[in-house]
């Protein structure tokens, strides 16, 4: 094998799982003015009806995908927690067990993001019907982290996730952070979408930001997801915090989010990586590919995501990604890597100056042929051990859900 085929294996900041079921079954125009919010009710139906069973399904062939692309741990910001009624299931960490057990069954690292989720909008109102699923009140959350805490090993990592700012009052947010201890990941959604945005700063006079980083302490354990719509003062406060923005540029794309502001968080000396979140697209290739794209269809320009030392745009972007992205997910991921293909057309006469741009900008075969995490083999000759029996299982559970 020659040396330059060699790669790191690339952290997945942002995934939910049982989205991965949903992939393009809300591509149809149900009004004119759809969006975001209108997804969100269709992915709500959808994940009403989900069970732990069927979430391990889910998530088995959803982590056998990852790995065979090139992921090789992935940050599960998971809220999807109790029965269909709202109710908790006997274990109540059912749900994330399920998770636990697919990221085990395939090899993948994972890093449980279990999420707080407490109102339906900064104005505090009560989880509608369809929500309830997801709830916690402080107490019950604390009992879960500490409970799935128990439970971690070289390649589970727990942390915490808020929802939002408009899911989780103040006041919980500031008890759940006083009650943790230890170095943990802390991962939050933010600034994803306008309204969001405009109701924050109607409600607490500032942008979501802006106010988390006044009211509390975000460093290098935090990770931003999305982080879309933020203005100067915004963009300099996160890249001097050291928290790692956790950008999922098709996801964003595919809900109409809009784009970061990549050059200047760069410029800004901001730490990012990447995320699948609604696991439409499971590729950092495409993740990647398509950041750099997006940025040259708005300014106009080529060759955007750079920095000084680094000219080489799939190079700084691959390696900026694995770098910041091991921050954000705290796993031990020195022996997680890739391994190309030496009999690939896409990489003929390859050399290491070229290795990166060929892999994001040259084709769309996967270029992946055997993934190491932890130095073991869970991927190899561009097939995951397990693939056909956890596609067999999914392919039924798609079947029942989709009856
Ligand atoms: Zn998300």
């Amino acid at each position: 094998m020659s040396k330059t085929l060699k790669i790191a294996g690339m952290p997945n900041l942002h995934s939910h799982s049982f989205q991965r079921a949903m992939a393009g079954l809300t591509e149809r125009q149900t009004n004119p003015s759809d969006s975001f919010w209108t997804w969100r009710e269709l992915m709500y139906r959808f994940a009403s009806r989900i069970t732990p069973d069927q979430l391990h399904a889910i998530a088995s062939q959803l982590y056998v995908e990852m790995l065979e692309a090139g992921y090789t741990s992935v940050c599960e910001f998971h809220y999807l927690h109790h029965q269909p009624d709202g109710k908790m299931y006997a274990d109540n960490s059912a749900m994330s067990q399920a998770i636990i057990q697919a990221a085990q069954d395939t090899g993948i690292g994972l890093t449980l993001l279990p999420v707080l989720y407490m109102t339906g909008g900064f104005d505090g109102r009560a989880l509608n019907e369809q929500q309830k699923r997801f709830g916690h009140s402080v107490e019950e959350f604390l009992a879960l982290i500490a409970k799935l805490q128990s439970q971690e090993n070289e390649k589970l990592k727990i942390g915490i996730a808020f929802h939002s700012l408009r899911a989780v009052p103040e006041k919980a947010m500031h008890e759940v952070l006083a009650s943790i201890s230890g170095k943990l990941p802390i991962h939050i959604h933010i600034s994803e979408q306008m309204p969001e945005v405009n109701e924050c700063v109607a409600l607490r006079g500032v942008g979501p930001v802006q106010w988390l980083m006044d009211n509390a302490d975000v460093n290098h354990d935090w990770t931003l997801v999305h982080a879309t719509h933020l203005d100067d003062a915004e963009v300099a406060l996160i890249a001097k915090s050291k928290a790692t923005v956790a950008i999922c540029t098709t996801t964003e794309a595919n809900l109409g989010d809009g784009f970061f502001r990549l050059r200047d968080f760069i410029v800004a000396g901001g730490a990012f990586g990447i995320g699948s979140d609604s696991n439409t697209s499971v590729s950092p290739v495409e993740e990647l590919r398509w950041l750099e794209y997006g940025q040259r269809l708005l300014h106009q320009q080529r060759n955007i995501a750079v920095a000084p030392e680094q000219t080489s745009v799939g190079k700084f972007l691959w390696q900026k990604s694995v770098g910041d992205g091991r921050i954000s997910s705290q796993q031990d991921c020195s022996e997680d890597y890739l391994i190309l293909d030496e009999n690939a057309v896409a990489l003929a006469g390859v050399n290491d100056a070229m290795l990166y741009d060929r892999l994001v900008f040259g084709g769309n075969r996967c270029l992946v042929k055997d993934v190491f995490v932890a130095g073991k083999l869970v991927v190899g000759d561009g097939k995951h051990a397990a693939r056909e029996s956890i596609a067999t299982n999914y392919s039924k559970v798609l079947n029942q859900l989709l009856a």
